[in-house]
């Protein structure tokens, strides 16, 4: 069974249709890809799956169960967003665990769960700072440990990386892929940029005008005639 299923999700505004009769369906452990051109639906499409856009039409499943009109909190899934949105007057650690510890999870534990994440995302020795004492590439990082310390099977990043410059761009699409794999979070991650999509994909969902008109694995993206 598919992790997440769109049943004929549509998406209209008064002014315009922003997603139309989307049909998809992905696997656990995928690395997906919301590729197109900007307003072509891909933040609507996500921010449907994530419960922050009601659907005009349509149903969502996450797990077999029927999300369309949970809240964003009954879904399983954490976010990461283009602005950073960290607490500023919070250290990175408590920044880090301040979703946990509103989930009420034992000291002992979020302090084993951050020292786990702060590692794989190059934080140790950060731990104490604020967040304006950090790069751009470490304020994504906060992001990204805030993100997969919940230990949520799904992760959802609205172009994660478009405030960062090219090649700290680089370093982190190569850091999110591993940090992917040795959790083995099934990710949907929309961009505008096709070396992103083409570089971390396992499959590349290319939308325009609200719809999906390519699905494909980047290989046979760049093999077809
Ligand atoms: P993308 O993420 O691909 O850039 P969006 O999903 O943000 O595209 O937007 C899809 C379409 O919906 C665009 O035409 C956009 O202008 C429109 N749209 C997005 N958010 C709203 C909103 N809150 N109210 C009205 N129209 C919106
Ligand atoms: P839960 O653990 O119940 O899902 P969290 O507090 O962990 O709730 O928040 C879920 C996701 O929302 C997190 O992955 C985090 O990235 C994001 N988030 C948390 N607080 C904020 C905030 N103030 N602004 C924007 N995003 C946030």
């Amino acid at each position: 069974a598919p992790l997440i299923r769109f049943s004929q999700v549509s998406k209209r505004w008064s002014s315009a249709t922003a997603v139309r009769s989307l049909d998809v369906s992905i696997a656990p452990g995928q690395f997906v890809v919301l590729l197109g051109p900007s307003g072509c639906g891909k933040s609507t499409t996500l921010r449907m799956l994530a419960g922050l856009e009601a659907v005009s039409g349509g149903e969502i499943h996450i797990q077999g169960h029927n999300v369309t009109h949970q809240p964003p909190g009954a879904r399983g899934l954490s976010m990461v967003f283009q602005s950073y949105a960290l607490f500023p007057h919070l250290s990175v650690a408590d920044n880090i665990v301040f979703g946990l510890r509103s989930r009420k999870v034992p000291k002992a534990e979020r302090r084993e769960r951050l020292a786990k994440v702060a590692e794989m995302v190059d934080l140790t020795a950060y731990l104490d700072r604020k967040p304006a004492k950090l790069s751009g590439g470490q304020r994504q990082r906060v992001a990204l440990a805030r993100a997969v310390i919940s230990e949520h099977p799904i992760c959802l990043m609205d172009e994660p990386l478009s405030n960062l410059d090219a090649r700290l761009r680089s370093d982190m699409r190569r850091d999110i892929k591993a940090l992917q794999a040795r959790l083995g979070m099934t990710v949907i991650y929309v961009t505008h940029d096709q070396v992103e999509a083409m570089s971390m994909g396992d499959r590349v969902i290319l939308m325009q005008h609200g719809e999906i008109v390519q699905d494909a694995t980047p290989g046979e993206l760049y093999n077809q005639p």
